[in-house]
């Protein structure tokens, strides 16, 4: 039996082959037989409330909820593209949510389980902006406006953010060192799964003198990333598109 863990799929009416690679996932054999499914966050490219009427809300909810129907607990954490995803979406769509930096036990190891934006603790520009836009003032704001504003803002901020860029592909800074440290040394674990940074690899390194390990999803950008974790092995692999 093992758990399977995604991130990072930033799903986008524009990339429907990967809409479909997650559908196809989630009804497929390795999800069906697994202990659960974590979403670590960014599921999709932009969400802009869960009174979204839009193709693509729909086809993941009925993707998650069949899976969890089945049995297989599906459970999900926000991350800096879907924090405004709440409970009206959640008990649609079966998924269980999750805070960030939750632990949870792993066949007997506790994992702290994070999205993984707050480790970028070197982009200060990001970290102030996070701040404000996760208060529940500016969520309620956002959240007042009719969906067609909505839509138009995230469009803009899709606009902006590719001009950045130049391209579709996201370029993150990458975790601080200091931050997985104390953040692991806190939650007193010797394991942290987290996406965000779109970085897949698994990270051995020494806490505290101890052994500990750092696992970072894959995104979905081109092709999919699966963690998938048992008793004895983390086993991190791309999925073909
Ligand atoms: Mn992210």
């Amino acid at each position: 039996m093992s758990t399977l863990f995604i991130a990072d799929l930033h799903l986008d009416a524009t990339r429907p082959h990967i809409t479909e690679l997650f559908e196809r996932y989630l009804t497929g054999d390795e999800a069906r037989q697994a202990d659960a499914l974590y979403i670590l966050g960014d599921l999709v490219e932009a969400w802009i409330g869960d009174d979204d009427d839009a193709e693509l809300p729909r086809r993941i909810a009925q993707a998650t909820r069949t899976l969890s129907d089945s049995g297989v607990p599906v459970y999900f954490m926000v991350g800096n593209r879907d924090f405004l995803l709440g409970e009206d979406f959640a008990r649609r769509a079966g998924l269980r949510l999750l805070d960030d930096g939750t632990v949870h036990d792993l066949y007997g190891r506790p994992t702290l389980l994070m999205h993984g934006d707050v480790l970028c603790t070197d982009d200060l520009a990001y970290q102030t902006v996070r701040k404000q836009v996760r208060t529940a003032e500016w969520k309620a704001n956002i959240l007042a406006m009719p969906l067609e504003a909505r839509r138009a803002f995230a469009a803009k901020a899709r606009e902006d953010s590719r001009a950045h860029t130049g391209s579709t592909m996201e370029t993150i800074m990458d975790v601080n060192a200091d931050a997985v440290a104390g953040t692991m040394r806190v939650a007193g674990v010797d394991r942290l799964i987290h996406g965000h940074t779109h970085r897949p690899a698994i990270h051995r390194f020494a806490l505290d003198g101890r052994p500990a390990e750092r696992i970072v999803l894959g995104d979905w950008y081109e092709h999919g990333s699966v963690l998938r974790v048992d008793r004895n092995v983390s086993e991190l692999r791309g999925l073909d598109a």
